[in-house]
């Protein structure tokens, strides 16, 4: 049971002269701040700072860190978001003091070792995209989108092409039409099927001069494959467009398949999500994008370079789009990545996404008995079921399942996305779980779906928060103590 002193802010906490350290008396003479500095930037008024002493600082952040599920403590299936777990010797690495302790102007010459790293990335990551040009600067999967898209713009600009749209399926992730929109286009719909594949009489109608990008995932956010990726490629090419990759799910396909083979012009990464690397809560992570040859002279300077055994950040790219990061981009983050990828090498990454496959389809064999999966028999990595018959029968929703897997101590799925299945609980085991965690977490909704219905709407009941008010929250949020 916990107290409310959990709950208090350490301001709440505060007492008058209560002290984490203690030193010494000073030992040179002290003059007045007003000696030191202008009037105008002086106050009389100390800082409200909590004052509190080092076991309650302590205490307090550590009770709030078991408040929440982590990959490190929960089983977390939550669709899209490849919450898979990260091996901690990429912490070990991005923790050694060489790469630590940098400072982002030493020259080029004191961080060989960096930037060394950091062009062995742009190949590793060509190479596994299949297309030969690579800037590891945006600093998030939406970000990569974004620069992406001012790459294919600059190179349209640069042909004189005026093209203004870009076409988007309607179950693509909420990023693709705001970089879209961000970047001076506009996003025009294109239907998918039931099964999440491209509608392609409406992308065949959609299709024409004006069209400048086709984004599209793949595999797709129902985790399917799409089988007329090339047909569409063509398609797109036909008219002069490009096609740009959401790499999100590239976790089902490493080693196995590359965007660049199958036409892609553009693609990015989330090694957050697909190389491991810590996510969630707004945390780091990193956007990298991979581009064909000749997209390759817009990418975003700097671009790690090699000159004999010597690398350098170039800049003399005339037709970068310029920055988009500073520095060098997240490069924590990054050598998680690499050291994730070095770890596997060119054979684990591929056991990496059979492993990721042959979990979801051996979960989504058990979960179908229970909710229907319209896109039926077999998935990549991801597989989304339905909660509408039970919410028609019985008035129970995903949002109450998810809410009462918490109970169980199962992170919830994604819900309510992709928009185009009703009731929709998206649900990514990644490659990480064992069989056993798969099939408890199967038992577990077995039993939920067939608990009171009461029971559920007012789940969960075992959570320090139980159900917070989520339109208000995002409606009216108070931000400021
Ligand atoms: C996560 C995700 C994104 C956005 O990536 P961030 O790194 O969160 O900015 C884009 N598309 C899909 C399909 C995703 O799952």
């Amino acid at each position: 049971m916990r107290n409310t002193y959990d709950t208090q802010l350490l301001f709440e906490l505060s007492q008058p002269n209560r002290r984490a350290a203690r030193f010494p008396a000073c030992d040179v003479p002290v003059r007045p701040a007003e000696e030191l500095l202008p009037s105008s930037a002086v106050t009389s008024i100390p800082p409200a700072l909590p004052e509190l002493s080092e076991p309650e600082v302590v205490r307090h952040f550590v009770n709030l860190s078991t408040r929440n599920m982590s990959v490190d403590t929960h089983y977390y299936p939550l669709g899209s978001c490849t919450m898979k777990y990260n091996p901690k010797r990429n912490e070990r690495g991005a923790a050694l003091p060489g790469f630590l302790h940098l400072h982002p102007l030493q020259p080029d010459a004191t961080i060989q070792g960096m930037l060394r790293m950091l062009y062995e990335l742009q190949g590793y990551l060509s190479e596994i995209g299949g297309l030969s040009a690579c800037s590891l600067q945006p600093a998030a999967g939406a970000h990569g989108e974004l620069t992406a898209l001012l790459v294919a713009a600059a190179y349209f600009r640069d042909r004189q092409e005026h093209r203004t749209k870009v076409l988007i399926p309607d179950n693509a992730h909420g990023t693709n039409p705001a970089s879209a929109a961000m970047s001076g286009f506009s996003a025009v719909t294109v239907q998918t099927h039931a099964n999440g594949l491209v509608n392609m009489h409406d992308l065949a109608e959609k299709i024409d001069e004006d069209v400048a990008v086709f984004m599209m995932t793949n595999p797709n956010t129902c985790g399917v494959f799409e089988p007329e990726i090339r047909a569409i490629a063509d398609l797109v090419h036909q008219q002069g467009g490009l096609i740009y990759l959401d790499g999100a799910n590239m976790n089902a396909i490493l080693g196995i398949a590359r965007p660049g083979d199958s036409g892609a012009d553009m693609m990015h990464y989330n090694p957050h999500k697909t190389f491991s690397g810590p996510h969630g809560g707004g945390g780091p992570g990193a956007g990298p994008i991979c581009v064909t040859e000749q997209l390759g002279s817009y990418l975003p300077v700097p671009v790690v370079a090699r000159e004999g055994d010597r690398f350098y950040l170039d800049y003399q790219r005339p037709k970068s789009i310029g920055r988009v990061r500073s520095f060098f981009g997240n490069t924590g983050v990054l050598v998680r990545a690499y050291a994730y990828i070095r770890t596997h090498g060119p054979d684990g990454l591929k056991q990496v996404a059979q492993n990721a496959v042959l979990n979801a389809n051996y979960l989504l064999a058990q979960i179908k008995n229970i909710l229907p999966v319209p896109q039926g028999d077999r998935c990549m990595h991801e597989f989304v079921a339905t909660a509408a018959e039970l919410k028609r029968t019985r008035n129970v929703s995903a949002m109450d399942i998810a809410k009462r897997l918490l109970d169980y101590g199962f992170h919830a799925p994604t819900v309510y996305f992709p928009l185009t299945v009703q009731e929709a609980m998206m649900i990514e085991p990644t490659e990480t779980e064992s069989k056993e965690m798969l099939d408890a977490f199967a038992h577990t909704l077995a039993v939920i779906v067939e608990e009171d219905p009461e029971l559920l709407h007012h789940a969960p009941h075992t959570t320090p928060v139980s159900r917070p008010d989520e339109v208000k929250a995002a409606r009216q949020p108070i931000l400021a103590y």
